[in-house]
């Protein structure tokens, strides 16, 4: 079955206000999807357009190739977990996987047969029968999950749905969302502020800003090849070190970086001599030690924190330049305290230059 997403150059504003700006995205059917950006970027907005609670400005939603023009939210493909998971407490957990199958008549044996497979399917064969207020955050993750999928939905919504949850049961969750998905085919599209979330569980994340998407990759590629300053700074942490094109070919780029002297990167899209850019070195890709082809920036540790697998330090440069470190723990010595001098080299192919001056 054909359970595509496609918002098919969508619009969306508020009065004047444009939340989503002209957006043209496919979401592959079976695929696991998730929109990652800041507060306010537009995440919620999108989703509701989606499920029918938001008619675009411009632009159409199509679901499995199916145009959602005037279809209301009830009658789409998709089905919605809320932040707040909104079961009914009063309920048991099977009649609470059953409300919806209910409410469109399906009889009770079937009704009880579909309870009976999703509760196997999230584990919680010997729960039908429990009270929503007996069970944990986890449980109750898993039978809001159970719930949203006994309407068959094609497309499953899913607005920031671990965010009640404690750190451990989060990443946990993670891992259990991830093996649902993949259990049931559908497609599943998340949306989420926390790029550990996106880049453990997606196939393909949008990173927006602003009402833009600003990047649409898998999780190895927005990390290594970011396209904006933004997807640099907002995936993962990033040292950002602005300076003019001193020289460009198509794999590397040197910048003046002022103080710091001529420091260089991979090159991201077409980088003109003369304009502004961005070098981005990544705190795990300093060394201590320099090698043949490294590029080496002198500083002054602020601070040195322990972190157990690895260390972080703080320093500054003498252009000011604040830098962020991450360092194996085995590299730990008495030296690296704070106020001392340290020299930070990179390989040049570790490092990425994108246009523009952006987040740092
Ligand atoms: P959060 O992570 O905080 O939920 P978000 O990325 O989901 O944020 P949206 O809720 O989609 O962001 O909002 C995007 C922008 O549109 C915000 O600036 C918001 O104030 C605005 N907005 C959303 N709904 C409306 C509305 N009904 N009327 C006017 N403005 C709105």
């Amino acid at each position: 079955m054909d359970s595509s997403v496609h918002l098919d150059n969508t619009i969306m504003q508020f009065g004047d206000f444009t939340a989503i700006q002209k957006t043209d995205l496919k979401i592959e059917s079976g695929e696991f999807f998730s929109f990652l950006g800041p507060s306010g970027c537009g995440k919620t907005t999108i989703l509701n357009m989606i499920s029918g609670f938001l008619d675009p400005t411009e632009g159409d939603v199509k679901i499995g190739g199916q145009s959602m023009k005037g279809v209301p939210a009830n009658k789409r493909p998709t089905s919605m977990i809320f932040q707040n998971l909104a079961l009914f407490p009063l309920m048991t957990v099977a009649e609470n996987i059953e409300f919806g199958l209910e409410v469109r008549g399906v009889s009770k044996s079937e009704r009880k047969k579909a309870s009976d497979r999703l509760l196997e399917l999230v584990a919680l064969e010997d729960s039908g029968t429990k009270k929503i207020s007996e069970l944990s955050g986890g449980q109750k993750q898993r039978i809001a999950i159970a719930r949203a999928l006994a309407v068959e939905p094609q497309v499953l919504l899913l607005d920031e749905p671990l965010s009640a949850l404690d750190l451990k049961l989060r990443q946990h969750m993670r891992t259990e969302l991830k093996e649902i998905q993949r259990k049931t085919g559908i497609t599943f599209i998340y949306i989420t502020h926390d790029q550990g979330e996106a880049l453990t569980m997606s196939d393909r994340v949008a990173v927006m800003s602003a009402g833009r998407i600003q990047q649409v990759a898998d999780p190895i590629t927005l990390y290594r090849d970011p396209h904006t300053p933004f997807v640099a700074s907002f995936v993962g942490e990033n040292n950002g070190v602005r300076g003019k094109v001193v020289a460009a070919d198509s794999n590397l780029v040197v910048l003046d970086c002022g103080p710091l002297g001529k420091l260089s990167g991979r090159s991201q899209g077409n980088l003109t001599v003369g304009s502004d850019a961005t070098l981005f070195i990544r705190p795990e890709h300093f060394r201590l030690q320099s090698e043949e082809g490294m590029h080496t920036l002198k500083a002054t540790i602020d601070e040195v924190n322990f972190e157990g697998a690895y260390l972080t330090l703080n320093a500054n440069t003498p252009a000011n330049q604040a830098l962020s470190i991450q360092l194996g723990t085995h590299q730990f010595s008495e030296s690296l305290k704070k106020g001392a001098p340290v020299s930070l080299s990179y390989n040049e192919l570790d490092a990425i230059v994108i246009a523009g001056e952006g987040h740092v």
